[in-house]
């Protein structure tokens, strides 16, 4: 099989590779603003139709309980997507505007492998959990723990990593023993229609198990949110929409799991190699263009280095030019819309307006006359409480803020209304350790500390969202604990 994108048009429900019943709708290369062709437009009613085929496999099925066959499925789906590696890199690249070099990480080949992890779970898991004996109102009782698929989820993605998030939602709900709906995000259709497509065609994965409906239409996430049958909203997105999600979810008191967006503090103290920690920050905020909800998008540097932080932060940026994705060397490709570089400017010139000075960047760069490209900006003279530091720019923009000391940064770190990631860069494990105890957030990379992997629970704090992703707690996310009492026998 070649997955040719146009062939890819085609919604998964109950098993079968279906045409939309709204037609189809554009994808567009962000890198070049060229159409690439077509994916398939659901409706509501296909939205209907793969809840119910969702709803018919969880309960009419073995699925929920053949923990082995599950897993057997999961590494099946891994190793079908490997065989089509390069044909989903290329597709990759070009409806995301991925850079080639994220392809062998978090942006493809990360997430595909991941689903071993979740294989090995469902396989190793402690399904049942022996609490040993009680004596509740002087009855002695023997009690377990059964720990069980949730139900149907709804699985609802950004664009901005699709298969990362695809993965991260498919990879625990199918090895939990759930069945899922999942509903991408239209800028990034393709990516999920491919793996649909090659789930139906080339796993055992049984009819109803797995349903994706792309569209262009966001009111089928509400639908998917508010209905009766689905047990489990699982969402990526933004913070705004979480809260849409959350509201809609609560007709029904369905759980909800939210990973949403983030401004996330860089945090440089005094003792730091600062022209390391700087190069980190520059290329962080460069990278995939700054459309990641755990990039660091504030730098926060000793007051009395403020300068020097400032030329040596600049002159990495600079030096990051906006380009072509499927360039190997390509650091920071294109954003993902003209909606979306528009938001970038807006929140660019509102910076200037809010007295910041633009250091570097600022514009459009000059050698490309199509894509949507934004130049990696360095924003001076703000201080916290600017709508540029505060809120969420989805943009390679950074603004840099000083502080006065390590409880200060920290201050200034927990100044958010969000809470999802961070970084710190310094020499004195001590001052390290009290400097991560006060920070509020979900992950936190130390000198460069990657915290990104398979078993590593992800998510955050405040409006960052509520629960985890990947890891042991992220797969726990989809289950239900069933208390079993029962007289002892000793
Ligand atoms: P978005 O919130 O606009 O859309 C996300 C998804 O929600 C899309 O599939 C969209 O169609 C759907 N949607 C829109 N309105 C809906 C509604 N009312 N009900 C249900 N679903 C609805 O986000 P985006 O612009 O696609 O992605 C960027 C955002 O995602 C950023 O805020 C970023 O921080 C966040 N994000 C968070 C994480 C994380 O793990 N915390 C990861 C990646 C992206």
């Amino acid at each position: 099989m070649t997955l040719r994108p146009t062939d890819s048009s085609t919604l998964l429900i109950d098993g079968k590779l279906v045409p939309g019943s709204g037609g189809t709708f554009a994808v567009t290369d962000p890198s070049n603003e060229e159409l690439l062709g077509y994916a398939a437009e659901g409706t509501a009613a296909d939205m209907d139709a793969a809840i119910a085929a969702a709803r018919r496999a969880f309960d009419d099925t073995d699925w929920s309980r053949d923990h082995a066959f599950r897993a057997r499925c999961l590494r099946q789906l891994r190793d079908a997507l490997r065989e089509h590696i390069e044909e989903l890199r290329e597709i990759t690249i070009a409806e995301v505007g991925a850079p080639r070099f994220l392809t062998s990480a978090a942006h493809l080949e990360g997430p595909i492998d991941d689903l071993l992890y979740f294989a090995d779970l469902a396989e190793n898991y402690e399904w049942r959990q022996d609490l040993g004996n009680a004596a509740p109102m002087g009855i002695p009782t023997h009690r377990y723990l059964l720990k069980e698929a949730v139900g149907v989820v709804g699985a609802i993605t950004p664009w901005n990593f699709p298969h990362q998030i695809n993965f991260a939602k498919l990879g625990p709900a199918l090895a939990a023993g759930s069945t899922v709906v999942l509903k991408p995000a239209p800028d990034t259709p393709w990516c999920a229609a491919l793996v649909g497509r090659i789930a139906a065609e080339e796993t055992d994965i049984p009819p109803g198990v797995l349903n994706i409906v792309t569209s262009s239409d966001h009111a089928l996430g509400a639908q998917l949110s508010e209905d009766p049958r689905v047990d489990l909203i699982s969402f990526t997105g933004s913070t705004a929409t979480g809260r849409a999600v959350m509201r809609a979810a609560s007709g029904t008191l369905k759980k909800v799991f939210l990973e949403l967006g983030g401004k996330s503090a860089f945090l440089v103290l005094d003792d730091a190699d600062l022209r390391s920690a700087c190069s980190m920050a520059a290329f962080t905020v460069c990278t995939h263009a700054g459309q990641g909800c755990a990039i660091t998008t504030r730098l926060v540097v000793p007051r009395e280095r403020y300068d020097e932080a400032v030329a040596l932060t600049a002159k990495s940026m600079s030096g990051i030019r906006p380009d072509d994705p499927r360039d190997p060397g390509t650091v920071c490709g294109p954003l993902i819309s003209e909606k979306q570089r528009q938001r970038v400017e807006g929140y660019i010139r509102l910076a200037v307006e809010e007295g910041g000075t633009i250091v570097t960047g600022g514009g459009r760069p000059a050698e490309h006359d199509r894509g949507f490209y934004v130049e990696p900006t360095l924003i001076t003279g703000l201080d916290n409480t600017a709508r540029a530091a505060q809120e969420e720019i989805f943009g390679p923009v950074l603004v840099i803020l000083p502080h006065d000391g390590d409880d200060d940064a920290v201050r200034i770190a927990n100044d958010s209304p969000y809470g999802l990631s961070g970084a710190v860069y310094g020499t004195d494990p001590d001052r390290i350790a009290k400097v991560v105890a006060g920070v509020r957030t979900g992950t936190l990379g130390v000198n460069g500390g990657i915290w990104y992997a398979a078993d590593a629970p992800f998510g955050g704090y405040k409006q960052s969202g509520i629960g985890r992703e990947m890891g042991v707690a992220g797969f726990e996310e989809y289950l239900e604990t069933k208390l079993v009492a029962e007289p002892a026998t000793s």
